[in-house]
């Protein structure tokens, strides 16, 4: 019989292959005595060696399918697990006080967990988290737990799971896992975000897949709609197929705009930017016809590794961006940690609240020595291209302020050591959080450019985090508080001569962009699997018409009425 479940429409397309269930095993340690300690030594030494190929294994496999760089946390890994420092004591604990293995490594383990945590020095924190990882895998094997591991997939499946953290995400390989499916997080959660770059079908919110689906189970992911059929019928297969045809020759009718302008019925143009996350992600921009990058999520430099990017290769990183998109607009944003997108080896206390925490540029401001770092290496990378530098959730005019100051202190600096900076870089913000918004105006005469972050301006307008499915409906782009905020935003950009673009998921949205193009938005920046969508409709719509609009549906009550109205218009 077949189940289905319903979720969130996290990132298009159709995928039917079988399920990976992506356990979290339960660790617990319970203390135990044991009567022959050599023989728990055995034990020990067994699971350490387990743990050793398996190590192995993740690290040729990352190598090979991702790059060096990640793959070079492996390594670190397999460090920790060949340290007599750390290793003797274990055993030690095991023979004199007679206990059980796992006891014995949790023990030991926390102990140097917390002896290095406590460490000023970067590194030594860094260490923490490492030993932390390696001892809950040898843990792991000691228990007999599964302990799944998504870079290691080498068949066509479907992951299923709880969650799934952007670190998870960048280690999906995109030839193998054809979708996934999670139960809790919503369409801008980072994890939804990325599966559209990697253009891989997901559901996220779907709530009860962990509990309806078993490994191997026959899944369909139907990401254009949000539904998930586990075990489906053969007719019902082959009418997925069938959608998922029909879903393959929209893209390839679209693709026939890749070299077209982004020109409106009546004669506008507006510029149809990409969200990246990665200097490969740049190929993609150019295939789907971007004319420019509107946001540079740096932070994914940060991921899937264990220390920081140095100066030399955030430069070499950022050159390549800028390189490849040939003197094409390109905004990079600075560091956007906290939130959901964790970094394992920077040593935040857990938060409460961590979307109204210490996120994004408050964290530039308390580790100023990093965000310094990463400054430099984009003045640096400044003369390949055209480069545009953006600060994230820019809350005050003083923050605004202070960031600009310390950019332009790491600019003399430069100068100074004869080091090339292009002098006429454009210095923007996101307007992401209300406040700035309301101040639009007032922030309008320092800053040179806009870019709206509606995927959380949305979240702090109607106070819905954005990845709880269980406030889901209260996350509403289309809610009029929403696009007055936008228009505040895009009135004020143009009154002081500046642009306003947006990069948001919303401007990559078919109801939301009739609006924005009505309330004047001058770039759109979005996947780029979304721009020849993007530009085919643009294309069939007139600007005048739809600022003619505006003050009906910007005066409307409800986002239920937003929709209606423009897809009555649209038809
Ligand atoms: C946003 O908030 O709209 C945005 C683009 O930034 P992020 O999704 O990375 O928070
Ligand atoms: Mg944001």
């Amino acid at each position: 019989m077949t189940s289905f479940l319903t979720g969130i429409a996290a990132s298009d397309g159709i995928a039917i292959a079988k399920a990976y269930r992506l356990e979290t095993p339960d660790l617990t340690v319970e203390k135990r005595t044991v009567a022959d300690p050599e023989a728990e030594t055995t034990r020990f030494e067994q699971a350490l060696e387990q743990a050793k190929s398996e190590l192995e294994a993740i690290r040729s496999r990352t190598a090979e399918t991702i790059g060096h760089e990640q793959a070079a946390i492996f390594e670190a890994h397999l460090l920790v697990l060949n340290d007599p420092e750390l290793i003797g004591p274990i055993k030690e604990t095991i023979r004199t006080a007679e206990v059980n293995a796992e006891f014995a490594l949790e023990e030991t383990s926390s102990m140097f967990v917390s002896m290095f945590e406590s460490m000023d020095d970067a590194y030594m924190k860094e260490r923490a988290a490492d030993i932390r990882d390696v001892a809950k895998r040898v843990l792991s094997r000691l228990l007999g737990a599964e302990n799944p591991n998504l870079s290691l997939i080498s068949q066509e499946m479907i992951v299923v799971a709880k969650d799934l953290t952007p670190s998870d995400t960048v280690q999906l390989n995109p030839e193998f896992v054809k979708g996934f499916i999670t139960d809790v997080g919503g369409r801008t959660s980072h994890s939804a975000i990325l599966a559209r770059t990697l253009e891989i079908p997901a559901v996220t919110g779907a709530k009860s897949a962990m509990a309806t689906v078993r490994n191997g189970d026959t899944v369909i992911v139907d990401g254009l709609a949000g539904e998930v059929l586990v075990n489906p019928e053969e007719s019902e297969i082959a009418r997925y197929e069938a959608k998922q045809q029909e879903h393959l020759q929209q893209k390839t009718e679209w693709s026939k705009l890749v070299d077209e302008a982004t020109v409106t019925a009546d004669g506008r143009h507006v510029e149809l930017a990409a969200n990246i996350g990665n200097p490969t992600d740049v190929q993609g921009v150019i295939a789907n016809g971007g004319e420019g990058i509107g946001l540079y999520r740096t932070e994914f430099l940060y991921m899937g590794r264990d220390s920081f990017p140095t100066e030399e290769e955030q430069l070499e990183a950022y050159s390549a961006v800028l390189k490849g998109m040939k003197d094409k607009p390109t905004v990079v944003r600075t560091l956007d940690i906290g939130g959901d997108k964790e970094l394992s080896y920077l040593d935040m206390p857990a938060e409460l609240n961590p979307f109204l925490g210490v996120r994004a540029i408050r964290l530039s401001f308390e580790r100023e020595e990093l965000f310094r770092t990463q400054l430099r290496a984009l003045l640096r990378a400044s003369v390949h291209g055209n480069l545009k530098i953006m600060f994230p959730m820019i809350a005050t005019l003083g923050e605004f302020r202070k960031a600009k100051a310390i950019l332009e202190e790491e600019r003399e600096r430069l100068t100074a050591s004869g080091i090339e900076v292009k002098d006429d870089i454009e210095v923007g913000i996101m307007v992401e959080i209300p406040s700035t918004a309301v101040m639009a105006d007032t922030f309008a005469k320092e800053v040179d450019f806009f870019s709206i972050g509606t995927n959380d301006l949305i979240q702090y307008t109607l106070a819905a985090d954005r990845m709880n499915e269980r406030v889901s409906y209260l996350y509403q782009p289309y809610n009029p508080a929403v696009l007055r905020l936008v228009k505040t935003v895009i009135d004020a950009a143009h009154k002081e001569g500046k642009w306003a673009g947006m990069c948001g998921e919303m401007a990559g949205d078919e109801v939301a962009v009739p609006i924005l193009l009505g309330l004047g938005l001058d770039e759109f920046s979005m996947n780029a699997s979304s721009i020849l969508k993007i530009r085919s409709l643009l294309r069939n719509l007139s600007q005048e018409e739809m600022a003619k609009q505006m003050d009906a549906i910007l005066n409307l009550g409800t986002a239920e009425e937003v929709k209606e109205t423009v897809q009555r218009l649209l038809k």
